[in-house]
């Protein structure tokens, strides 16, 4: 297989092979599985590579670490206190991809929305995320 991974898309992908955050993902993942609904993942021929992508449904779900995406007001994004305008600008253009591909994605005729890592990391946490993903998967 080619590798077509940009350096941030590799380490980003490296850092949650490393770290327990596979897990809940695979936790998320098997939830909506028992649901009743079905996805693909990593879908390379769509903007951004949606970590899901429920074709029967028009709908992706991006799983997003909240260092590396910058999840608002969460504790997780603060931006590092040395090399401060090399992380600014490194999450600036994070942003400015997410939001382009989000833009193409609804362009193309996809929902998207996004499960953030802290909201999956623990059990209460990961039901409520599981339940609001049912429901805009189902677009109820
Ligand atoms: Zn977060």
């Amino acid at each position: 297989m080619a590798d077509i991974m940009s350096p941030e898309q590799r380490s980003e992908r490296m850092s949650r092979i490393k770290g327990q955050d596979t897990c809940p993902e695979l936790l998320l993942r098997s939830a909506l599985h028992r649901k009743g609904l079905r996805y693909r993942l990593h879908v390379t021929g769509l903007p951004g590579r949606p970590d899901l992508v429920f074709p029967r449904h028009g709908a992706v779900v991006f799983i997003h670490g909240c260092f590396w995406h910058q999840h608002k007001n969460c504790k997780v994004a603060k931006v590092p206190q040395s090399n401060t305008a090399f992380w600014q600008e490194k999450f600036a253009r994070n942003l400015r991809r997410d939001h382009s591909n989000m833009r193409d994605l609804r362009a193309l005729g996809w929902r998207v929305a996004v499960a953030w890592e802290c909201q999956i990391t623990n059990k209460a946490a990961l039901d409520r995320t599981v339940e609001r993903i049912e429901r805009f998967v189902r677009g109820a």
